[in-house]
């Protein structure tokens, strides 16, 4: 039998310091891109073009758009951030609404993670007119994670899951449409399965592990 297949394979193009929207403040930074490889028994053989561009916070992690590094002086954080935050926004409401009802501790922690992974906080009534017209247009829950998802590295990725599996806990128990919706998360970000599975195990098991880092 032979394998192959496609998969996205990250190389560092640049590194500095820049002024780091999330830290507010200057950090090194590694300017990635991810290019899709043809693969064969798992090995890229042939490159098929750039997936993404992007721009990771060697302190905290964060990824952002390359257009980061031309705004050292005083960048304006939610710009860069504000495509990230429509896609958790809408995520994280679609989610919350895969079980057909809005709990309150939902609501409280939806408003929570898209305040901390934004830097315009919104109000609880901004969110729940927000969900209101999420409840009017549903649109699929791939459209704003597709654009950002090249932009994302592996923990960037993995927050966005875990995040997601905290608002579908919030109101006591994950059902099989919440399930269904993060699984399909994890697809459109291009994660493999086993790496989406570890996560779930990580969470159902919170015992300490041994990771990489
Ligand atoms: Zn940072």
């Amino acid at each position: 039998m032979i394998i192959f297949g496609t998969r996205g394979v990250k190389s560092t193009l640049g590194q500095g310091s820049f002024n780091c929207p999330q830290c507010e403040c200057n950090k090194a930074y590694k300017h990635k891109k991810v290019t899709r490889f043809f693969t064969l028994y798992f090995i890229p053989i042939i490159p098929l073009g750039k997936l993404g561009e992007y721009v990771e916070c060697q302190s905290c992690k964060g990824t952002f758009i390359t257009n980061v590094l031309n705004y050292q002086k005083s960048p304006s954080a939610d710009q860069f951030l504000s495509q990230y935050e429509i896609a958790m926004k809408h995520t994280m409401v679609l989610i919350m609404l895969a079980d057909g009802e809005i709990d309150d501790n939902e609501m409280a922690t939806v408003l929570k993670i898209v305040n901390k992974f934004g830097h315009n906080d919104i109000t609880l009534q901004e969110l729940q007119e927000y969900v209101i017209k999420v409840q009017r247009n549903p649109e699929e829950i791939s459209t704003y994670l597709k654009g950002i998802s090249p932009s994302l590295n592996l923990h960037g990725k993995e927050s966005i899951i875990k995040c997601a599996i905290a608002v579908a806990a919030s109101d006591g128990n994950i059902d099989a449409s919440e399930m269904k919706l993060i699984y399909e998360m994890a697809k459109v970000m291009e994660m493999n399965k086993k790496h989406f599975d570890r996560i779930i195990e990580e969470i159902k098991n919170p015992e300490p592990s041994f990771s990489a880092n």
